[in-house]
């Protein structure tokens, strides 16, 4: 099978590199039978990354002119990933990707999604060099997405092992890190059905393997949470990055079924070789 679905994109209204119109074009060009924005939610901390409100408004608009124009070939979603300090309306999209990307410390935004010299100086300077800190301070600012009225997808759920693979901020194996991660996962599957895999860190060569680890695949499925597939894609030339990776890390952790988006609303599809 080929999953032919994107829900988490980004554009030129945010930190991607093509237009949506650009984008839509590719996913025809790929067979795609839909294609769902995420345009980061607006940050007035962080404007170069984030979309203004104005061009939030513009957006939405737009994606909607798409969504007439393409009708015939592909089906357009528009979505919106939420960063959790965003203060944003959630109305009027698709679906809801959350995530978390920024601490909020002594009034400042501290970003984390960053290069791994950024991310080494974060747990320097605001956890004492202590990487179970800052793994604790991340899990347990992103169980908060359960506190939010829609949020369809959790997104990119072990964001900070991003550098995992070059460099040991902290002990994936370390007990400590283990139970904050199933108590988050706990948390938040109890009110957020869906996570993704999320294969952006590939495409940026950040990593070989998607996120989210495969323990963590597993208990999802003990949790009987559904997985979508996504590559984050902010350059319409990965918008299928390693997917077929994707597929093969659901069908070695048991699943039977991936999620995807339809317009009577997520559905799972079976997992056939
Ligand atoms: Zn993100
Ligand atoms: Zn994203």
């Amino acid at each position: 099978m080929k999953y032919l679905q994107n829900l988490h994109t980004h554009s030129t209204y945010c930190d991607g590199r093509d237009t949506l119109e650009e984008m839509v074009q590719q996913a025809i060009a790929l067979n795609f039978d839909s294609i769902g924005f995420s345009g980061h939610s607006f940050m007035h901390w962080a404007p170069t990354r984030s979309m203004s409100l104005a061009g939030t408004e513009q957006y939405k608009k737009e994606i909607g002119v798409l969504k007439d124009k393409y009708k015939d070939q592909i089906t357009i979603y528009r979505g919106l990933e939420l960063d959790i300090y965003s203060e944003v309306e959630l109305t009027g999209y698709d679906y809801v990707i959350g995530g978390a990307h920024y601490f909020h410390i002594n009034g400042e935004y501290v970003g984390f999604d960053r290069s791994r010299d950024e991310v080494g100086l974060v747990i320097r300077k605001h956890f004492g060099g202590d990487g179970i800190k800052y793994a604790k301070a991340y899990y347990g600012l992103l169980a908060r997405l359960a506190d939010f009225s829609k949020v369809d997808i959790v997104g990119h759920f072990d964001l900070i092992t991003k550098w995992a693979e070059k460099e040991n901020f902290f002990d994936q194996d370390d007990p400590r890190y283990r139970s904050i991660v199933m108590e988050t996962l706990e948390t938040l599957a109890k009110k957020i059905h869906l996570f993704e895999i999320n294969t952006g860190a590939v495409s940026r060569g950040y990593r070989t393997t998607p996120y989210m680890t495969t323990y963590i695949l597993k208990a999802l499925k003990e949790l009987g949470a559904g997985i979508t597939i996504s590559s984050d894609c902010h350059d319409r030339r990965y918008l299928t990055q390693s997917f077929d990776d994707a597929l093969e890390m659901l069908r070695t952790c048991g699943y039977k079924e991936v999620y995807h988006l339809t317009p009577k609303g997520f559905a799972p599809m079976a997992l056939t070789d």
